[in-house]
């Protein structure tokens, strides 16, 4: 492809994602395929010659776009978002265009630069303190990792790295209800699962710091070295908010390394009007959250926060002689803040959607979005036959119908989300508290409007009413 076809293809390409924004809402949210459907139609092999850009372009409209799911959609109330904003997606085809690949300072001296000062932004933004540093990974998942890890080699004295593990059996501990990414942390940092503890819930499904505490003190009684807790701001089922200031408390006493997992609902304190949910999270080591779920940046993006930069660099740090640089003692070479040695320009969207946005356009968006959540709870607990499963600090709202026969309800709730989600109107996800069946609308979606929610709960009574 020459740069005159290149610009040409761009345009277009730029129409259709254009006319994509517009009409997203449009399109079924979960594809009608089945397993096998597009395999099925893609060549055993790839092509000896080359082909038309016209072929490829027409291919993925063809066979391609039948078979996605619109996160794009208004009507995904699935899992949680993964939104954006049109600024983001402009930045995304900057960031591939240079295809810059930002190991180190030298590699692209801006992106390193911009990323140091768009984190500081972020740290600003959520009113975290100013002890905290930020770097962008690619996942929570990747960050949680990074936490324990620096919490194994900091109890340690930075000894795994180098001998690697003795007899010593360390413990991690979360609540019940956390993220599934901890538990492959803590197997892939070599503690073990059988390590991890997962410690109650109360009612509202926030972690009982008595029963951390004593769950520590019983391990330390029997030889087990406690490295890391992680609380959750947002679990991922019901985004329950653990009480981070008195487990900050309990770990700061046993002197454990404190990781805040935030990675959905840590957008929502760039409101300040949220910043409850963090009470105590200056007394934490670290802190995850995900830009890439709820603040309008196209996956992937992750900002990861720490107090002591210098531990996490001496986890990660290598320096081979073909890396070495002249300004290696005045710069951040980011290869050390992570895993992966390569790493994307993710800075340069984020920088796009907050210039764009502004702080005031995130606010009112997240704003907007709580706003549905909570008119959705007072909907739920007001109505005969459904019920509330979980407290709605947000737009995670958890509930289920309960007009017919008790011994019916999970089947019966389960099916008006399968009805629901064939019809591609609208999709959503379940989870399972107290043992039983629960629908979840999870929105917060670039352009979600009211009568957004306002459709997928009538849709849903509607669909309950007729079974
Ligand atoms: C989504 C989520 C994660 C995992 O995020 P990834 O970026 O996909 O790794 C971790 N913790 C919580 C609470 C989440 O909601």
């Amino acid at each position: 492809m020459n740069t005159e076809e290149f610009r040409k293809h761009a345009h277009e390409l730029v129409d259709w994602m254009a006319d994509y924004f517009e009409n997203v809402e449009k399109l079924p949210v979960l594809p009608n395929v089945k397993p096998g459907d597009i395999l099925n139609q893609l060549p055993e092999k790839a092509p000896e010659k080359a082909e038309s850009f016209e072929a490829i372009f027409k291919d993925f409209k063809d066979v391609i776009m039948p078979g996605i799911t619109h996160w794009e959609s208004p009507n995904f109330m699935a899992y949680f978002p993964a939104n954006k904003s049109k600024a983001s997606v402009l930045g995304e085809m900057l960031m591939s265009t240079l295809g810059s690949q930002c190991m180190i300072w030298l590699t692209s001296p801006a992106a390193a630069e911009l990323e140091e000062q768009v984190m500081n932004w972020l740290c600003d933004m959520l009113g975290l303190p100013n002890t905290y540093t930020g770097v962008i990974q690619d996942t929570a998942s990747t960050a949680t990792l990074c936490a324990i890890l620096t919490a194994r080699e900091k109890a340690t004295g930075y000894s795994v790295n180098e001998k690697g593990f003795d007899l010593q059996k360390f413990t991690v501990y979360a609540s019940e209800q956390i993220h599934s990414s901890i538990e492959k942390a803590v197997k892939i940092a070599g503690i073990g699962a059988a390590q991890f503890r997962q410690i109650p819930v109360d009612d509202a499904f926030a972690m009982i710091p008595d029963a951390l505490s004593t769950q520590i003190e019983e391990d330390i009684k029997a030889g087990f070295k406690p490295i890391c807790v992680i609380s959750a701001i947002g679990t991922t089922s019901t985004t329950a908010i653990d009480p981070v200031s008195e487990i900050s408390d309990i770990c700061k006493k046993h002197n454990i390394w404190h990781h805040v997992d935030a990675a959905y609902a840590g957008t929502a304190l760039v409101l300040p009007e949220m910043r409850w949910m963090s009470e105590g999270v200056e007394d934490a080591d670290s802190f995850v959250f995900n830009p890439h779920k709820w603040m309008f940046t196209n996956f992937d993006c992750t900002a990861y926060f720490v107090k002591d930069p210098v531990a996490l660099v001496n986890t990660f740090t290598i320096t081979p002689d073909y890396l070495k640089t002249s300004v290696d003692e005045e710069v951040k070479n980011y290869r050390d803040w992570g895993i992966p040695l390569g790493r994307r320009f993710r800075a340069l969207k984020l920088w796009f959607v907050i210039r764009e946005m502004g702080i005031e356009g995130i606010q009112e968006k997240i704003r907007k979005h709580i706003a549905f959540g909570k008119w959705l709870e007072g909907e739920i607990a007001s109505h005969p036959d459904f019920e509330l499963m979980a407290p709605v600090p947000m737009n995670t709202v958890c509930f289920r119908f309960t007009g017919a026969d008790s011994d019916k309800l999970d089947e019966l709730n389960e099916q008006i989300m399968t009805t629901i989600n064939e019809s591609g109107k609208l999709f959503f996800t379940q989870t399972k508290l107290h043992g039983k069946f629960t629908l979840r609308l999870a929105f917060g979606n670039t352009n979600l409007e009211a009568y957004h929610v306002e459709n997928a709960w009538k849709l849903i009574q509607e669909t309950a009413k007729a079974l």
